[in-house]
């Protein structure tokens, strides 16, 4: 990418540490504004940062022997990889040397799945239960998500109105597949997880956009969402609690947006409750097709065992949805990647039908780390950490911090550059609000253990005061 001039030398090894993570080897061209000085050199990311180039060039690294290979396809044009990912691999190379990294920037749970999940799936393999799996889910494990719908959402959903796929992720892609035409517009509150519009591009849709700011609470309201709808929209895609704010509706907030998409009965809604359970201080988690049900047949309700039981490396998430739409996603998926592992949903049915009281123990070890961030991150100078309902992160804004620089001499100018300078001076990974559509933010996920929340929210008060 020989054009990052000009965009500060923080989103310029952004998008390097985007391409690494890609798998693309990266060679960092930096030169001299002034022909006459043109330095031509290899660094790091580090050295590039710590030294005040005016250019930074970022180009593949292609041995000289390399020959262009076949072009890659069109739909990828558009497609980038995650941020938080070039992120993370940057964290890890941190720790790699040695250093005192604390990640604060991955959304996983860091608790152990239950052991009752892990017996029950260690048991599925001992007793054959390894042969391909049903393309749908098997009855087992759709029983036992139709029980969970009625349980916890007070939705009916028949067997064949319920399907599994293999994590949260291919759930939302084989529902956007299933609905979404070339031209379709699938409208996303912003800030949004940074996968939705990419997979929306991937589905050859268009991603458009709506503002939650953080006076509306980070919350959709209903003008902003009826002011956004266009006769291409396709589907409003939903999730509260909100990856990243954490912000959840209420039961008022949720039918006043289902006010809104009941005038428009051309367009599904999605809703991602993927954080269902992580809602703190007695706040009621709603869906929409539980707060409406005149919507029920255009809703797609997603879920999965990711967050909830701490399994995310299970991959298995699911939907109810109507039957036509799940019969469209499974055949699909058939075609793609089958049925998602037996030795997996021998685990999910255990964790769905057993046990809930660990669910709840878990959110309130996550309230009060919530309640522990928000209250350290507001003694940082610059920065205000609002208090959100839910998930377990938080979206401070660094607005107070723009404009300056680090005691390493780095300008901070954009939520990257804070973000970049954090990791590289304290060593505190953090993702910039950017990713997720709205600047100028940090997301900070608080699964981790008190000692290091504490010590972590220390250096970035650290950080922050040492801005001049
Ligand atoms: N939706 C949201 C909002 C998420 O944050 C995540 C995980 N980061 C997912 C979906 C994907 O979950 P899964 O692990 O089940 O694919």
């Amino acid at each position: 990418e020989p054009h990052a001039q000009g965009q500060g030398l923080g989103s310029a090894i952004l998008r390097a540490l985007v391409a690494e993570a890609s798998g693309l080897p990266v060679h960092l061209e930096v030169l001299k504004q002034s022909p006459a000085a043109r330095l031509y050199e290899r660094v790091g990311f580090v050295r590039a940062a710590e030294q005040d180039y005016d250019w930074l060039y970022v180009l593949p690294a292609l041995p000289e022997t390399t020959r262009p290979m076949p072009a890659l396809a069109e739909r990828l044009k558009d497609v980038t990889v995650s941020p938080i990912v070039a992120m993370s691999s940057r964290a890890r190379v941190l720790k790699a040397e040695g250093k005192d990294v604390i990640s604060l920037a991955v959304g996983e749970p860091d608790f152990p799945t239950p052991p009752h999940a892990v017996e029950a799936a260690h048991q599925a393999a001992l007793a054959g239960d390894t042969k391909y799996p049903a393309q749908d889910g098997g009855v087992p494990l759709k029983k036992a998500i139709q029980a969970k719908f009625k349980r916890e959402n007070n939705l009916d959903y028949a067997l064949d109105e319920i399907c599994v796929c293999n994590g949260g992720k291919q759930v939302l892609m084989n529902a956007l597949l299933a609905t979404v035409s070339p031209g379709d517009e699938v409208l996303i509150p912003v800030p949004y997880w940074a996968s939705y519009g990419e997979m929306v591009k991937l589905a050859g849709g268009t991603p458009t956009f709506v503002n939650c700011p953080q006076n509306n609470g980070f919350k959709l309201r209903p003008e902003d969402l009826e002011a956004a709808i266009t006769p291409r929209t396709k589907m409003l895609m939903l999730n509260f609690p909100n990856n990243p704010t954490g912000a959840a509706c209420s039961r008022e907030e949720m039918q006043a947006i289902a006010d809104v998409m009941l005038r428009h009965p051309d367009v599904w809604v999605l809703t991602d409750d993927m954080y269902e359970h992580l809602v703190f201080d007695g706040f009621g988690f709603c869906t929409i097709a539980e707060v409406e049900p005149r919507l029920k047949d255009r809703v797609i309700t997603v879920n999965g065992v990711s967050k909830t039981y701490a399994m995310t490396g299970w991959r298995l998430g699911y939907a109810g949805g109507p039957k036509a739409l799940i019969k469209a996603m499974v055949n699909m998926q058939g075609q793609v990647t089958s049925g998602v592992s037996t030795i997996s949903q021998a685990a999910a049915v255990a964790a769905l039908t057993g046990p809930q009281e660990l669910v709840r123990e878990r959110a309130e070890v996550y309230r009060a780390r919530r309640d522990l961030v928000v209250e350290l991150l507001n003694q940082a100078p610059g920065l205000t950490c609002a208090k959100p309902e839910g998930a377990f992160y938080v979206y401070p804004n660094v607005a107070g911090c723009l404009g300056k620089t680090t005691a390493g001499g780095r300008r901070i100018e954009t939520d990257a550059d804070f973000a970049l300078a954090l990791l590289e001076e304290k060593l505190v990974a953090t993702v910039h609000g950017a990713a997720y559509g709205m600047s100028p933010y940090l997301r900070i996920s608080y699964a981790t253990d008190t000692a290091s929340l504490r010590e972590a929210c220390a250096r970035i008060r650290d950080f922050c005061g040492s801005l001049s």
